[in-house]
């Protein structure tokens, strides 16, 4: 799919004025008459290469997957609709998808975008599959370049000719030839019931009998109509085909529109043909009146011939455009942005190879070479940038076998929509009673319902349990019948506030970016946020917990500046193990909290992901705590079910001992 698009962008790219003539018999089929060299088909072809190119890269590498499938998709149905109308009713004999690259019939096309609609749908589907191989930080600068790279080769082969030219009439080519092609002859002769094929070079001996000739096509011809007839009505073609000397073609396909900027240029052109008994004529498809119109607006002396507007747009890219023959051969051509100057038509006269520009093979080498390289170059400096930091962050922090001691270890407790408040006050109490009277080796904080916050904040002893919300508003006041604010919370007497948590996004459809705005108001009003992350099972088992973990986090927290930061607690929750009685492995735990610290770690630096804190939660109690707690990466749990019962959650809490 990359290729295709990258192929199709960059061959109208190269040919910006082929795609315009193209688009220009589409727009008389909707009635819209637009000419080939106007603004708006200049910007349309441009705009179209451009948009099939940078789909071609950004599929390559595997960037912005969401938009690059779904551009590609979208993309390849219109084409595919516009298609089927065209091979149905037939009002163009080639699409012009690869410009004059490839020609391929209406047939053909519709075939190949129903097979490129196939895979774009796969592609749509399966896009989380597609391996991104470039760092999402510097994406921007290959696509960067890729735009610019595309826009330089379609300006300047719109301005000047095209960098490549596609069409049967390039530099170099004999016309005679092109329209005949090359074809060998061989032939069959029999010998005792054998039939074998010789060359003219090797032909039998007299005991072979002559069977039969056959041709072959060696090169089929590419040029099917040259034709130069003149004011008679006779066809000059032959004469010039057949010139000795130079002859000076001027092609104006369409004069009302043609540009008579270069008027003058093309006068000096004339002067100097005939001042060196060369030719020159002009050939059109113009009318006597747009003729003499022409001659009037720029004094034009040259005579003209007829010639069909589809020759005229192959042989010059430009309207006017000149090209320069010597015994059929095409020499030079200009566009009517650079006609030759006094001094390259001097040169002509000594040296005429002076006038041909690179060979084919040369600029379509240096051509790739220009996207390629630079390409390559900085793809490449991303992959050993993007190693570094992947070493630095994942692999360092993976291998790290020991607990740095730089962060707190907690036990939270999410008592969730359980407890009145007599129940609530009694838990408080006895949890407290427990606690102070045995200090623990950790962090513990309780998270009850709002409406127990304030009662239950002056039974505890703060210095040894903290308070949490279980939730607050994602406005700071007003009229939000039924909702509790940040600043609401903190007057209670509470320090944290959970925030996050996989119930509130699911049942109450908290978006990232509500969660954004809490995150904002708890840290405004002095709480500190233990704020929630984890998959599902389906993403689980898709193995997207890393990208659903750091989306999650890139959604509401990274945001923050590294003095908010200090008051972040995270806790992963793989959903599938909440209140399931199902626990993540004391080391699928470990390995994803490495990895959700080197996230915070390429965020905020090493030090601050060292005294991040990120506990576990998920079905934790007394007997897994332990195994779990023994973990470099796991900081402590966020306990639901089991923080119900105050010597359930006791037992969690004394796993740091
Ligand atoms: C929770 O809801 O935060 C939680 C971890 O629940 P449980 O411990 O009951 O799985």
């Amino acid at each position: 799919m990359a290729a295709t698009f990258l192929f199709s962008g960059f061959v109208k790219a190269l040919d910006p004025l082929g795609m315009e003539h193209k688009l220009e018999s589409y727009s008389a089929v909707l009635g819209l008459n637009l000419i080939a060299g106007s603004i708006t088909l200049d910007v349309a072809a441009i705009a179209l290469a451009l948009l099939e190119f940078s789909l071609g890269v950004y599929l390559l590498l595997g960037m912005r997957r969401r938009m690059a499938t779904m551009g590609a998709f979208s993309f390849m149905f219109f084409m595919t609709i516009v298609t089927t109308y065209i091979y149905i009713y037939n009002p163009v004999t080639d699409c012009g998808c690869f410009g004059d690259a490839i020609t391929l019939t209406n047939g053909e096309t519709l075939a190949k975008n129903i097979v490129l609609l196939t895979l774009a749908t796969l592609l749509l589907i399966q896009r989380k599959r597609s391996l991104r191989i470039i760092s999402e930080h510097n994406q921007w600068l290959l696509s960067l370049y890729s735009m610019v790279y595309l826009m330089g080769v379609a300006l300047y082969s719109l301005h000047f000719l095209p960098l490549f030219d596609f069409t049967g009439y390039g530099l170099g080519t004999d016309i005679a030839k092109a329209m005949q092609g090359e074809y060998a002859t061989t032939f069959v002769y029999e010998k005792n019931g054998q039939k074998q094929t010789f060359t003219e070079e090797n032909l039998p001996d007299s005991t072979w009998t002559y069977v039969d000739a056959q041709q072959e096509i060696l090169v089929a011809p590419t040029i099917n109509d040259f034709s130069l007839l003149n004011a008679d009505g006779e066809e000059e073609a032959d004469f010039i085909l057949a010139d000795t000397t130079l002859t000076f073609i001027a092609t104006i396909p369409h004069l009302p529109t043609a540009d008579p900027g270069c008027s003058d240029a093309l006068n000096d052109v004339y002067d100097h043909a005939l001042d060196h008994n060369h030719h020159f004529l002009c050939a059109t498809t113009g009318s006597l009146e747009d003729i003499s119109a022409w001659k009037d607006r720029t004094g034009a002396a040259y005579p003209f011939v007829w010639s069909s507007a589809e020759m005229l747009k192959a042989m010059v890219r430009s309207n006017p455009g000149l090209v320069l023959l010597k015994e059929g051969r095409i020499i030079a051509k200009w566009s009517h942005n650079n006609m030759p100057t006094d001094a390259q038509l001097a040169a002509l006269n000594t040296n005429i190879e002076s006038a041909q520009r690179n060979s084919r093979n040369e600029t379509f080498g240096m051509l790739f070479l220009w996207f390629v390289v630079p390409f390559g170059v900085l793809l490449l400096i991303d992959r050993i940038w993007m190693g570094s930091r992947y070493y630095k962050v994942h692999i360092y922090y993976k291998s790290l076998k020991k607990r740095s001691t730089m962060r707190k270890h907690i036990v939270a407790g999410n008592w969730k929509m359980n407890k009145n408040l007599q129940e609530g006050i009694a838990l408080a109490t006895e949890l407290n009673n427990l606690l102070t009277a045995e200090k623990p080796n950790c962090d513990v904080v309780i998270g009850t319902p709002f409406i127990h916050l304030a009662k239950v904040s002056d039974i505890l002893d703060h210095s040894v349990i903290g308070l949490a919300a279980e939730n607050c508003a994602n406005h700071a006041s007003g009229a939000y019948t039924g909702e509790v604010s940040a600043e609401m919370v903190k007057s209670t007497g509470a320090e944290y506030v959970i925030l996050g948590h996989s119930e509130r996004r699911e049942y109450y459809a908290e978006t990232p970016e509500i969660l954004k705005e809490k995150v904002d108001l708890a840290l405004a009003n002095g709480l500190k946020v233990i704020f929630c992350i984890g998959e599902s099972l389906a993403q689980r088992e898709a193995n997207e917990q890393e990208a659903v973990c750091k989306a999650e986090l890139e959604g509401s927290v990274f945001h923050l500046t590294p003095e908010q930061w200090s008051n972040i607690v995270i806790a992963y929750e793989p959903i599938w193990a909440i209140g399931t009685g199902k626990t993540a492995t004391s080391d699928q735990a470990q390995e994803i909290h490495a990895f959700i610290r080197s996230c915070v770690a390429e965020k905020y630096g090493a030090e601050l992901a060292d005294k991040t804190s990120i506990l576990y939660g998920g079905s934790c109690n007394g007997k897994n705590a332990p195994e779990l707690f023994a973990k470099a990466d796991i900081d402590g749990g966020l306990i639901g079910g089991a923080s119900l019962k105050a010597e359930d959650f006791k037992l969690i809490i004394d796993a740091w001992k």
